[in-house]
């Protein structure tokens, strides 16, 4: 019988996971054991998704926005990391019932490893504060970063992830309360969007903060993938930043998460990637034109 293995969240049109996880199985020979399919479902269903899990109907599980803090009602963490990150992303069964782990924090890290950046004394703005954000965070903070900074749209968010981040390390960390023009970004080293502002959709012509050719020295990542290129990547790319799109990020999570589930190091991650930038080509979404 072939196993379920479901992407949880809403909306999930544009997701390109079972594109990426489903080429990673055929490539491994595993599509007839295996599939990765979306399954939208409302709030008040996240606990019959465990208890298939549970009863064995369903394999494993990623999670995704806006359930990553939601579905640790229902699981447990798989690990004290974790339970302080508090952002679950992927579901997987032990003998003592489904516990929850997140792989966006190791998916950044390799996305900065194969980038060539090195966040190691640097001072760091984080756009955004949710789950994305505490993972990314998180990363920064075991990468040796000097300052981080955060701006949110929501202040109690901001400060909730500034508390996570003091229970991990006593690295400083300021909020930034000024509105996106007042940052002082000559200060800074880096700049990591963690919202979805710039996402294709209605969202698509929107960027969280604007760069200029004064900005030459940052390095701007955005965890958005879909279009590769944001309007914050295409305002960096302009004013002479390096940059770092977010499919890394997404092929090297989905890598990650199928580790887990499949217990093997050999996930073809180049299969992946190569089928994840063909759809975003094919679907004219590269440039966001
Ligand atoms: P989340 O937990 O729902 O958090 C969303 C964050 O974005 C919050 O800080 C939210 O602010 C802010 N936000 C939402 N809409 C906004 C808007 N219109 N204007 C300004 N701020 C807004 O989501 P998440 O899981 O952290 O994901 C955030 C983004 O990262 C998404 O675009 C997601 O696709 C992307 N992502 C990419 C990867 C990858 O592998 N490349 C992995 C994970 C996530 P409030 O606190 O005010 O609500």
């Amino acid at each position: 019988m072939t196993r379920r293995i479901v992407l949880v969240g809403y909306p999930l049109e544009h997701s390109m996971s079972p594109l990426i996880h489903n080429t990673a199985l055929r490539a491994m020979g595993l599509h007839r054991e295996y599939i990765y399919e979306p399954l939208t479902l409302r709030r008040e269903e996240l606990a019959g998704l465990v208890r298939d899990m549970s009863e064995g109907r369903i394999y494993g599980a990623n999670v995704t926005m806006p359930y990553k803090t939601e579905i640790l009602r229902h699981v447990h963490p798989a690990d004290e990391h974790t339970a302080l990150v508090r952002s679950v992303n992927t579901l997987y069964c032990t003998a003592t019932g489904v516990v929850g782990t997140s792989t966006d924090g190791a998916g950044f890290r390799t996305a900065l490893i194969e980038n060539d950046v090195n966040p190691q004394g640097m001072n760091v703005l984080i756009l955004g504060a949710g789950g994305a954000a505490r993972a990314v965070v998180a990363v920064l903070l075991s990468m040796g970063v000097e300052q981080i900074v955060i701006h949110n749209r929501t202040m109690q968010h901001a400060l909730e992830l500034r508390e996570m981040a003091h229970s991990i390390s006593d690295i400083p960390v300021e909020i930034s309360t000024t509105h996106e023009a007042g940052l002082h970004l000559s200060s800074l080293d880096m700049i990591v969007n963690c919202t979805p502002q710039g996402m294709t959709g209605n969202m698509k012509n929107m960027t969280p903060i604007h760069i200029s050719r004064d900005d030459a020295h940052l390095v701007v990542v955005d965890l958005v993938y879909n279009p590769i290129r944001t309007v914050l990547l295409r305002e960096a790319i302009i004013a002479g930043c390096k940059v770092v799109d977010g499919t890394g990020m997404l092929v090297h999570q989905a890598a990650e998460s199928l580790r887990i589930w499949l217990q093997r190091e050999d996930i073809p991650v180049e299969s992946m990637r190569a089928a994840l930038l063909r759809e975003l080509d094919a679907s004219g979404v590269c440039t966001g034109s």
